[in-house]
């Protein structure tokens, strides 16, 4: 009889999933394991971080609908690289399944997993899963990888258009499962105490099904995705990037709702999915980017923001309402809207200063859909020193963006609430109100809500000096 292993790692589902379809085709029993990666978790320095919670409620989902099919799902604490040899002889499989992961530390993990189950005469099978697609599908005519994005993303929708824009669907026939096994059962102990983690109060709930009425719903208003996704207050974007994270729906699934309808808002929206493609092909490629400038040259880059400052980004205490509103945001949920990303990444690089590194890595502890392709993409496009970059010479005006895209303060009121008062339009300039207007409005600038630590003016002309020195 055929056994095979099955390793979920951010892909935490059990539809549509290539890996999970291919080893359970392929065998008469087939064993699902979850590691909790020590590797990962040491990292974390917040007990209370939110996306262990979301984990464990896509892993208690699972383990029930593996339950009802007479299954379970093996759970276990600790580094894989020892972890899923162990389990593999244990079990008595003939193979391995798992889908890739394109980050540098999982390249090296599973290169080192597989040497060793090959030791071991286990065989291993590797899928695509996590992206449409990779590295080598979509080649400029020089076979080469794109390192701009709209022929990329032209040439990614020529191919997709050339398979009839059919999105493959892989059925994962859950009747052909290994039997339950008590003693590795996840609702049989409590793995926050084991993993030293807290259950946390989160946002949203992880898992499959809150993930599928999230797209379920997002597709009613999907045709206003264009006109509506840049601004913040209005809560017009998907929301699903947490859930796409951690794999609890598909990549497929999303493409599939992108081309149901060929409106100007599903076609707008599947370009952003194509984003995510495009960054994760750059990372599997460049695993350089994790710490260096793509852009070589502006790794030379001098510089010199203050410390303090960059302390005070952090807190939205900045002075700046949409920066701080946005911050606190990310603060108290976990998420960010696109936008204010783009918005408060500037502000750290261009306007105070301060070295991406320093916000992507505050990112990466705080987002709950903290993904290093798309992070790391994110802040090098902000910086000016990534891939398909904007030019250094366009510096985002904060005070231009807050009322361009929060035309009313109506997302600045929710997060600031000390400004709430302040007219639609001196709630953009809290600073530049008199004393009978801060009076008003309940608030005193420089007591209840910081002046700006900075000029803006000032402080641009000192960027455009930064990158100058360079280029
Ligand atoms: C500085 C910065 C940091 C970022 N960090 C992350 C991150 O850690 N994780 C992350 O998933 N996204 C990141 N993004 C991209 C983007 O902001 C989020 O994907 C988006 O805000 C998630 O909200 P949504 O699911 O409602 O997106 P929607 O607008 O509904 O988009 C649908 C999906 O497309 C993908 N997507 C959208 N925009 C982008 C993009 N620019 N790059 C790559 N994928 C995209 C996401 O998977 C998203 O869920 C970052 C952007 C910036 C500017």
């Amino acid at each position: 009889m055929k056994r095979n292993l099955c390793w979920i790692r951010r892909d935490l589902r059990l539809h549509d999933h290539h890996a999970l379809s291919m080893a359970l085709k392929n065998a008469e029993e087939t064993f699902l394991v979850f590691i909790f990666d020590t590797n990962i978790l040491d990292k974390l320095s917040d007990k209370n971080d939110k996306r262990i919670t979301l984990i464990m409620d896509a892993l208690l989902e699972m383990e029930k609908t593996l339950n009802e099919h007479g299954s379970s799902l093996i759970v276990k604490y600790g580094d894989p690289k020892i972890e899923i040899p162990a389990l593999a002889r244990e079990l008595q499989v003939d193979a391995v399944f798992f889908n890739r992961d394109y980050e540098p530390y999982a390249k090296e993990r599973d290169a080192h997993v597989e040497k060793k189950l090959r030791a071991l005469g286990i065989d291993v099978h590797q899928f695509k899963d996590h992206v449409f697609y990779e590295k080598n599908e979509v080649l400029t005519g020089q076979r080469e990888i794109y390192k701009v994005f709209t022929p990329y993303k032209n040439k990614w929708l020529e191919h997709f258009r050339a398979q009839d824009s059919i999105v493959p669907e892989y059925k994962c026939p859950l009747k052909k499962l290994a039997p339950f096994k008590n003693q590795h059962s996840l609702l049989q102990k409590d793995w926050f105490k084991e993993t030293g983690f807290n259950k946390t109060e989160v946002l949203i709930t992880g898992g499959t099904t809150p993930a599928r009425s999230r797209l379920k719903n997002f597709s009613k208003s999907i045709n206003r995705y264009k006109e509506a996704r840049d601004i913040p207050s209005l809560n017009m974007t998907s929301l699903l990037s947490p859930y796409i994270r951690f794999g609890n729906i598909s990549i497929r699934d999303m493409i599939r709702t992108a081309v149901q309808s060929n409106d100007e808002g599903s076609l707008t929206w599947l370009s952003e999915i194509i984003w995510r493609d495009f960054y994760q092909v750059i990372l599997d490629v460049y695993p350089k980017v994790e710490n260096h400038c793509f852009k070589t040259e502006y790794d030379r880059i001098k510089w010199t923001g203050k410390k303090e400052h960059f302390q005070l980004w952090c807190e939205g205490q900045t002075g700046f309402p949409i920066v701080d509103a946005a911050m606190r945001c990310l603060n108290e949920t976990g998420f960010m809207h696109n936008r204010l990303r783009m918005v408060v990444a500037s502000f750290l690089t261009k306007t105070l200063l301060i070295d991406w590194r320093f916000g992507e890595r505050y990112f990466a502890e705080k987002l709950l859909d903290y993904d290093m392709a798309a992070n790391n993409g994110g802040w090098q496009w902000s910086a000016s020193t990534g891939v398909d970059a904007q030019p250094y010479f366009r510096i985002f005006n904060p005070w231009n963006q807050s009322e361009k895209f929060d035309e009313e303060g109506k997302f600045i009121r929710e997060w600031c609430p000390e400004l709430k008062e302040f007219s639609n339009k001196k709630i953009h300039y809290p600073h530049e109100t008199d004393m009978v207007e801060q009076a008003q409005a309940k608030c005193v600038i420089g007591k209840n809500y910081p002046f700006p630590i900075v000029s803006y003016k000032v402080q641009k002309e000192k960027a455009l000096a930064m990158f100058k020195a360079i280029s």
